[in-house]
């Protein structure tokens, strides 16, 4: 079945309430809902929008916006190690989370409070707090608008990288992700080694799946702003990747700067896009109804009434500020319509 909707307004279904229309949003709940969409004359301009928490419209959306609906979770097998599970593309990722948490397994807790649908999370490998979605997805399953067809990546093929995967690539503007399915363990895998997250679990007790999500829920709670009252994207921007002689001639100037090895690649160096704002001057930094956070430099907010014009002015702004003081470019993790 399926559900459209003509020049409907957008700003509930993005997370920086911005208030952009499209010209169509298609509601699906199977591939061969719309695989008609892509028979003969296809839409000039499509999309696809999970819940809007990594998507800032900046003009009217002249194309159409596909979105699944379908949400089911099935278990697929079980051993005494680990557990098998499907779950469908429109599925709230911190509900998967929960669900796994409340049974003991281990693996996504530390991808705790992370606003996404389960169809989004495999498209820029969600991660935080040292944990990557692409640590416990096996397979992604999506409709191929070109082979019209339903295919099925295991995780291998999938390119899955620092905020990066094939459907960023190759698959960009050609696959609809219908299913994720992943393997949950039942050994204990505590993951403590990222920012303060010990000593927030410690102050709970024993590390369990439970304590790691308490604490890491908390911390988010209190770095990030709620896009419910604050709307946001996240990181708006990428962690630099440099090359190794560049961050050293930067640590030469700072040498408190955050840097981080790029696992595989010696000659790069990852930086902290949120140290290099905050550092350009720009955290708390305001212009008229958007701003930089002030709590978390990465993070630009819309402080009510913005437009995504706005939003891109002052990314923009920022960009220069950084790229003046420090010689790096920063590039957008938001995705920009
Ligand atoms: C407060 C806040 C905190 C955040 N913290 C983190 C964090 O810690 N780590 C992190 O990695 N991200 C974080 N993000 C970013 C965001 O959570 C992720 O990008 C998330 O995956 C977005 O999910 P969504 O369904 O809202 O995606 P959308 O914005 O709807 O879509 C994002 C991208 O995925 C594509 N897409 C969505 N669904 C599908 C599908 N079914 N098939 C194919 N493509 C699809 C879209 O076309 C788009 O390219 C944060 C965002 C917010 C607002």
């Amino acid at each position: 079945m399926k559900r459209i909707y003509n020049d409907i307004n957008l700003s509930k279904r993005n997370s920086f309430g911005v208030s952009e229309s499209a010209r169509e949003v298609v509601e699906f709940d199977r591939a061969e809902d719309i695989v008609d969409y892509f028979r003969g004359s296809r839409p000039a301009q499509w999309y696809v929008l999970g819940a809007g928490n990594n998507t800032l419209f900046t003009r009217y959306y002249d194309g159409v916006i596909f979105t699944p609906t379908c949400s089911a979770l099935t278990i697929l097998a079980e051993s005494d190690e680990w557990v098998d599970v499907r779950v469908e593309a429109a599925h709230d990722w911190d509900e998967l989370v929960a669900w796994s948490v409340e049974r003991g397994l281990w693996g996504m807790e530390n991808l705790s409070a992370i606003p996404s649908s389960v169809g989004a999370a495999p498209v820029q490998n969600i991660g935080a707090y040292g944990a990557e979605a692409k640590d416990v997805i096996t397979v992604v399953e999506y409709l191929d608008t070109e082979a019209l067809e339903v295919r099925r990546l295991e995780n291998r093929e999938c390119k899955f990288a620092y905020r990066e995967s094939i459907f960023k690539q190759e698959l960009r503007g050609r696959a609809i992700i219908l299913a994720v399915e992943f393997r949950l363990s039942k050994i204990a895998k505590p993951n403590l080694g990222y920012g303060d997250v010990i000593k927030e679990v410690e102050a709970r007790g024993e590390a369990t799946p439970k304590s790691i999500r308490e604490a890491i829920s908390a911390i988010r709670s209190r770095k990030l702003p709620d896009p419910k009252v604050l709307g946001n994207a996240g990181s708006f921007f990428k962690n630099p990747i440099v090359e190794r002689a560049v961050a050293e001639h930067l640590l030469a100037q700072y040498p408190d700067m955050p840097h981080y090895d790029v696992a595989g690649d010696t000659n790069s160096v990852k930086l902290a896009a949120g140290w290099l704002i905050d550092r350009a001057g720009l955290k708390g930094y305001r212009d008229g109804s958007v701003g930089v956070h002030d709590r978390q430099a990465l993070v630009l907010v819309n402080y009510g009434g913005a437009t995504g014009g706005d939003v891109i002015r002052l990314a923009d702004y920022v960009c220069t500020m950084v790229c003046d003081k420090f010689g790096v470019r920063l590039s957008p993790e938001v995705n920009i319509l």
